[in-house]
């Protein structure tokens, strides 16, 4: 070689930069410690907040936290197998989950894996599992409503497409029903539903799987398991995963409804991995940063103006409280997140009301502007009426004889909690849910007794799809109560009262 010493210079040159080039793309740092479903990595010296790992074996983790000299990040699988001394790979890429229509019908684990037996999915797409949340201009109002189908919610705290609603109650008050049966009521409603599971026995979402399936809405659904088996990171990614699903769907222009049942034990999750991660307790020993860890969950939802697809994503988020207190640290800040509250309550619950709906504390602060005309119309003297009945209940419970008037309105109360009593899995449609609050809320009910005004308003409106289908069609398609239509009501009503009141006596 007689090379002159710029050409060797250049040819190092060249050397130097290609050599760095490799070692960037396969940079690797190796296990110190591990266990607890947390690892701490020695190397890995551009490594990224947020990123990607991958150790010997396959198993994903999450560089959460960076130090000097060390990563620790939380492994997202099973952490048997993987020893002190393992290499762990750089990414290069933020944590993302697969994404796409192929999706629909299947049970799905956090990382977007199916974990139903029926096969692999075959996605062409990922989303990155965090994502900031679209800005101010590309959003429009929540004007589309939701229906979940029940009564109770669609008629006094009705939701949109694009809103949060939390759902907040102790346990076992028929939180999780309420999202179940909005999922079944979307049929055919052209809206996909992602149910995410955090920190639930498995055979819970199983049967939720089932009960899905029976109904036809799995065809429209995914279900995202992240159950209490699975350790803390993998429950902490799950909602996350979920919205960045339905983040694909939403950017296609779909309609989506996301349900996170339920985010206390996300707190908790995420409580867990900040105490392993060595980060500093506050208050409930939550981290500093548990109320950013559910407003950035949130925030996500919305509904996209035109320009931007015009797609949306409702979150129905699920809170549980201990003895109803919402005062609590999680149960405050998510209802400071979100756009209203359904407040479900035990004694309600437990005395047969069912939907629990607790009318004073329940609210939604858009959705009237995305409620059925019809149904506001009618509605909107309920929430009024049903709390000066509670407090008249309260007042006259001593009390022996009671005048006429108190004893009407008394009356009309109980008629009225009577008929939003509505059994599991039968959601409602618009035009049925029109004729029941008309019959109520204009005193049609007046001479039927207490007891069987639900029977009697579930027949009435059975009777108006029997005997007049066209008035009831007209109901679900414009979303109107005509005078004609209110003449049908009552008409149909006459004929059946005269029908069916003979069997009150007995
Ligand atoms: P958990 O705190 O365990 O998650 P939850 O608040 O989600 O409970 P659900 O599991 O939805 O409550 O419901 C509890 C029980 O109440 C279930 O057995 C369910 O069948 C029953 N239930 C819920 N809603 C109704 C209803 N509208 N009518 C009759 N039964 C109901
Ligand atoms: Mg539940």
């Amino acid at each position: 070689m007689n090379g002159k010493p710029e050409e060797i210079v250049s040819i190092l040159r060249e050397e130097i930069s290609h050599y760095e080039e490799k070692t960037q793309i396969s940079e690797t740092g190796s296990v110190v410690q591990i266990g607890d479903g947390i690892a701490t990595v020695y190397g890995l010296e551009n490594v990224m907040y947020g990123e990607l790992l991958e150790f010997e074996n396959g198993v994903k983790a999450l560089a959460m936290n960076l130090e000097t000299g060390s990563v620790g990040c939380a492994i997202l699988g099973p952490e048997e197998g993987i020893e002190e001394g393992d290499q762990v790979r750089r990414t290069g890429r933020r944590a993302d989950v697969p994404a796409g229509e192929e999706m629909l019908g299947r049970v799905i684990d956090a990382l977007g894996n199916p974990i139903d037996g029926k096969g692999p999915i075959h996605t062409e797409k990922t989303m990155p599992i965090e994502r900031e949340a679209s800005g101010v201009v590309t959003r429009e109002p929540v004007t589309v409503p939701l229906q979940t189908g029940i009564l109770a919610v669609d008629a006094m705290v009705p939701i949109g497409r694009g809103q949060r609603e939390l759902i907040i109650g102790d346990r076992q008050t028929g939180k999780t029903s309420i999202a179940v049966d909005a999922i079944l009521n979307q049929k055919g409603q052209n809206v996909i539903c992602i149910y995410v599971a955090i920190g639930q026995k498995n055979s819970t979402v199983a049967k939720i799987y089932n009960t899905l399936s029976k109904h036809g809405a799995m065809e429209y659904s995914i279900i995202l398991n992240a159950s209490a088996s699975e350790p803390a990171p993998v429950q902490y990614i799950a909602p996350y995963s979920g919205v960045a699903i339905a983040e694909y769907f939403m950017n296609q222009g779909r309609d989506v409804l996301i349900v996170y049942d339920d985010l206390s034990k996300h707190a908790v999750a995420y409580r867990t991995l900040s105490l392993l991660l060595k980060r500093s307790p506050g208050r409930e020993a939550y981290p500093g940063d548990v109320f950013y860890l559910h407003s950035r969950l949130l925030e996500r939802a919305c509904r996209m103006a035109p320009e931007y697809g015009g797609g949306s994503i409702t979150a129905l988020p699920i809170i549980e409280t201990q003895a109803g207190d919402v005062s609590a640290y999680i149960p405050t800040n998510v209802i400071s997140i979100t756009d209203g509250q359904l407040y479900l309550e035990s004694n309600l619950f437990h005395s047969g009301v069912r939907p629990a709906v607790n009318v004073g504390l329940s609210v939604s602060r858009v959705g009237g502007a995305a409620q059925t005309k019809a149904v506001k119309k009618i509605a909107g003297s309920l929430r009024i009426d049903l709390a000066q009945f509670r407090e008249l209940e309260v007042f006259t419970q001593f009390s022996s004889d009671l005048d006429a008037a108190t004893k009407e309105a008394l009356d009309h109360g109980n008629r009225l909690v009577e008929i939003l009593k509505q059994p599991l899995y039968h959601p409602m449609k618009v035009s049925r849910q029109v004729v029941i609050l008309y019959a109520a809320t204009q005193k049609l009910l007046a001479d039927v007794p207490v007891e069987r005004a639900r029977e009697f308003a579930w027949g009435l409106a059975d009777e108006l799809e029997k005997e007049r289908p066209q008035v009831m069609e007209e109901i679900d398609k414009t979303g109107q109560l005509s005078e004609a239509g209110e003449q049908a009501i009552r008409e149909c009503c006459e004929d059946y009262k005269k029908r069916v009141s003979a069997t009150w006596q007995a």
